[in-house]
């Protein structure tokens, strides 16, 4: 496995495999790698002659009040994992490298970058189009892999790639889970026992409003009502943290991500919780079949 540190070293070695003409596939990150990543690189390893990995902590895409010194490092572990699943490519850049003195573009995806996360992290989503659209640049993939854990991250990087003809094919991976269904993230390594197991209720929350579907609900309000519900009747418990709390629970549309109120056809439920100073995002897909709706 090659460990490549700067921007000229990993051009030089895209145009040598500009000869060989192998397939590359690429997933980007930022590092304290855990299963769901190793999922992506699996499965890049499955589908493509040629695997790149990177790990950056991309401060762009944090807010001035989040937690990018924060943010989980652990490049020992990252590289044990990519050498498990034999990555051929590990790209480590500095910040300084990749943003150098006087930069000043940026990469928007406006109707897409608006709810949900980008409501609650201005400038979140211009960050990770920015890095990507770089990053995607760079590595010049074939094929992209991303995880639906981030699904509206995963909207926003397959709309700038059809709008800038960026040509690679983006592939949604499944979200990977603990056994109870925490999706796994690299910010759960910051929960305590007790927070872990009021992260679950996000999962528990979104599950609940699956399974209402399933029943045969088909007006939003009713759903997220019992989403909310399932949150809430734990998080009013006496001596719960005040900062415990729903950030957003929502059913959308799976391709617009607008709010819906009739559901009907591919629905995203969405959800941020926050546990204590952590917040933590999932979301669940629900396709709904035409004979289904009534
Ligand atoms: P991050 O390092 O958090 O920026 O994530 C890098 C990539 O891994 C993104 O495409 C994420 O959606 C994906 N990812 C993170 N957590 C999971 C998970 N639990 N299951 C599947 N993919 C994940």
């Amino acid at each position: 496995m090659r460990i490549i540190r700067t921007i000229q070293a990993l051009r030089t070695w895209r145009r040598e495999q500009d000869r060989r003409g192998d397939v590359i596939g690429y997933i980007p990150t930022m590092g304290a790698l855990h299963d769901g990543h190793r999922s992506l690189i699996q499965r890049a390893r499955k589908q493509c002659a040629t695997v790149v990995v990177s790990i950056f902590v991309n401060p762009l895409q944090f807010g001035p009040t989040e937690d990018y010194r924060r943010y989980p490092r652990d490049s020992t572990g990252d590289l044990s994992l990519c050498r498990e699943e034999h990555a051929d490519v590990v790209f480590l850049p500095q910040s300084a490298g990749l943003y150098p003195p006087r930069f000043q573009t940026s990469v928007t995806v406006h109707e897409l970058s608006r709810r949900w996360e980008g409501e609650r992290r201005p400038t979140h989503f211009q960050g990770v189009a920015t890095i990507v659209t770089k990053l995607l640049n760079l590595v010049r993939p074939g094929r992209t892999f991303l995880g639906q854990k981030d699904y509206q991250q995963f909207l926003v990087i397959r709309q700038l790639v059809k709008d800038l003809e960026l040509d690679t094919r983006v592939i949604l991976c499944p979200t990977i889970r603990d056994a109870d269904g925490l999706a796994l993230s690299s910010r759960n390594r910051y929960l305590s026992q007790s927070q872990r197991r009021r992260a679950l209720l996000l999962y528990q929350a979104l599950s609940a409003g699956k399974a209402a579907i399933a029943k045969g609900a088909r007006r939003s309000p009713m759903v997220e009502r019992t989403m909310a519900m399932v949150i809430n009747r734990v998080l009013s418990l006496e001596g719960t943290d005040p900062r415990s709390r729903i950030d957003y629970l929502a059913c959308c549309d799976a391709e617009t991500l607008e709010p819906v109120t009739r559901l009907q056809g591919k629905v995203v439920l969405v959800g941020a919780l926050r546990i204590g100073s952590i917040r933590l995002l999932d979301n669940l897909i629900v396709q709904i079949r035409q004979d289904e709706t009534s």
